[in-house]
């Protein structure tokens, strides 16, 4: 019996017969798109992209969580300034 595999993607749209489906790996060091592979995107470090749309989003999420201050990490010139506004900003 083969097991049937459901790939849902961030946005809620179950993976059907279309092929424009990508994957995204979000690590440490960053975010990395690849080509679709059925078997790949079974991982579980591995996420489900309907299409561009869904992959812009999340790059654009990524980017977003860049932006915070890094904590023990000692920045100089503008940076330490644009940080030290968002932190009261939030704050
Ligand atoms: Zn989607």
């Amino acid at each position: 019996m083969a097991a049937i595999t459901l790939y849902t993607c961030l946005c809620g749209v179950q993976k059907k017969t279309s092929n424009h489906w990508v994957l995204a790996k979000v690590s440490d060091n960053g975010i990395t798109f690849m080509p679709w592979d059925a078997e790949l995107a079974r991982r579980g470090d591995i996420v489900v992209l309907c299409g561009e749309g869904c992959a812009a989003s999340m790059l654009s999420r990524s980017l977003g969580d860049w932006k915070k201050p890094a904590v023990g990490v000692t920045s100089v010139g503008s940076i330490t300034d644009i940080s030290a506004e968002y932190e009261l900003a939030v704050a």
